[in-house]
């Protein structure tokens, strides 16, 4: 299988690092033509705003909406994430608009702004320990998205179909839980 990790800006070195330690080759996303033949993407932290404009002006949000829709598995963490809902607020932003569900960006205010948490999520009995840095709320999701994880009574991993969502960095732990869930997503895709 064949996983693209955008590589814009943010860190896409520890979502190649993660991937890397399971194994699996991935290959740095910069041009259109870097989409060619890819399973997976991969849409790490970092600025939202930045990557979008990337992907604008390198002419790649088209054709990721595109991959997206023709079954493409897509991973969003943190900005990702952003990058991925049909709705941004705080301020609203434009997005690839392929979950339907809202995210309010900075949602944890400046308290809360980056912290380790612990919390249930449906792919493992333990507690999934999670990394959050400047996240984003989800707000909303609609009826199409299911919960994976919850923090503090919100959603904080969300699938719809091959799309993934995490407002969480799971690549900034030794944690793989998250990262073979998603390679199960694409497996799909290569089989059918
Ligand atoms: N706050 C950032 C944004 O709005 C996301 C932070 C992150 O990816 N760690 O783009």
């Amino acid at each position: 299988m064949k996983i693209g990790v955008l590589a814009v800006q943010g860190d896409f070195e520890a979502h190649r690092a993660m991937l890397g330690s399971l194994a699996v080759e991935s290959f740095e996303i910069r041009a259109l033509a870097d989409l060619e033949g890819l399973d997976a993407v991969v849409l790490p932290g970092g600025e939202s705003t930045t990557q979008l404009k990337f992907l604008q002006e390198e002419g790649l949000f088209h054709p990721l909406r595109k991959f997206a829709q023709e079954d493409g598995a897509i991973f969003g963490t943190c900005a990702g994430a952003i990058l991925l809902a049909t709705e941004v607020l705080n301020p609203p932003q434009d997005s690839l608009a392929l979950m339907d569900m809202t995210v309010l960006r900075n949602g944890y205010g400046r308290q809360l702004s980056s912290e380790v948490r612990f919390g249930h999520c449906t792919l493992k009995p333990a507690p999934l320990e999670m990394v959050f840095i400047r996240a984003p709320i989800i707000e909303r999701v609609g009826p199409g998205i299911e919960i994976l994880a919850e923090d503090a009574g919100r959603p904080v991993l969300v699938r719809q179909g091959r799309l993934l969502a995490a407002t969480f960095h799971p690549e900034l732990t030794f944690d793989s839980t998250v990262y073979t869930f998603f390679l199960g997503l694409i497996g799909e895709r290569v089989r059918a």
